[in-house]
């Protein structure tokens, strides 16, 4: 039996654990401190057997030295990233068997936010890192717009079941932002309401669904009418693709993001 806890790290990233509760091995994502990992395992009895990384930068891999000083295991990561302590480097189409939990993965790689970002996925699962956030998406830091863009179509061409899980708690901002673009939405509304519930119980938002991404998050619905419309009124200027709509969306999420 599989399932999957999110540990709070830093001040709002999330190592997710993947854990075998029938023989209590487990296997990390973005250990971007050691300590709370450790807190973990050593509360739920877990063996840690591996670490999976999506991208470079600090906040992710910081605890990996530490991990890797009392564990002997293996660090999965982007092939094409600087990552120490990686011991597999893995790339599009990849496909990992964690054997000590009983799973298997494939790798995506999703360029954008980084430009050697992947995402582990199987049908029921996916880990986006800082690429798709729940209500949101990650800065454009090293890739390009079309590379983004490409990256979240394909996230979003997976079944609408899959469980999102992103690296950090950013979806009551997101949601505010998606309701300066999209107003009339309900779904976001609501969803707002839920996920304002469950942070005044310090719960997590993550994870989300494919299908309520497509229905709350602006970067996911840059072809609708009444997102183009809005980019297009912020920018004004007409927008003539999807990718020229997400990059005004994410300049606009720029400017903003301090006020939400
Ligand atoms: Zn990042």
């Amino acid at each position: 039996m599989i399932h999957i806890q999110l540990i709070n790290a830093l001040s709002d990233n999330y190592i997710a654990c993947i854990i075998n509760s029938t023989n209590k091995y487990c296997v990390i994502v973005d250990p971007g401190e050691a300590d709370p990992a450790f807190n973990f395992l050593n509360e739920h009895q877990l063996h840690l057997s591996a670490i999976l990384i999506t991208h470079h930068h600090w906040d992710h891999i910081n605890g990996i030295e530490k991990l890797l000083e009392k564990f002997d295991i293996p660090v999965y990561g982007p092939s094409k990233e600087p990552v120490n302590g990686m011991t597999h480097h893995l790339n599009d189409n990849d496909k990992i068997t964690l054997e000590a939990i009983g799973i298997t993965l494939k790798i995506m790689h999703i360029p954008g936010h980084t430009l050697g970002h992947i995402a582990y996925y199987n049908d029921q699962f996916i880990f986006t890192g800082d690429t798709l956030f729940s209500a949101g998406c990650g800065r454009i830091f090293e890739g390009t717009v079309d590379q983004m863009y490409h990256s979240l179509s394909k996230i979003a061409s997976l079944d609408e079941k899959t469980l999102v899980y992103c690296g950090h708690e950013y979806t009551a901002s997101n949601l505010k932002f998606a309701q300066l673009v999209e107003p009339e939405n309900s779904d976001i509304q609501k969803r707002l309401e839920e996920v304002s519930t469950l942070r005044q119980q310090n719960l997590p938002t993550v994870p989300s669904t494919l299908a309520l991404e497509k229905l709350t998050n602006p970067f996911l619905r840059c072809t609708f009418p009444s997102v183009k419309k809005s980019a297009e009124k912020y920018s004004r200027k007409s927008l003539a693709t999807p990718q020229e709509v997400l990059a005004v969306l994410r300049h606009w999420k720029n400017h903003v993001s301090s006020q939400l």
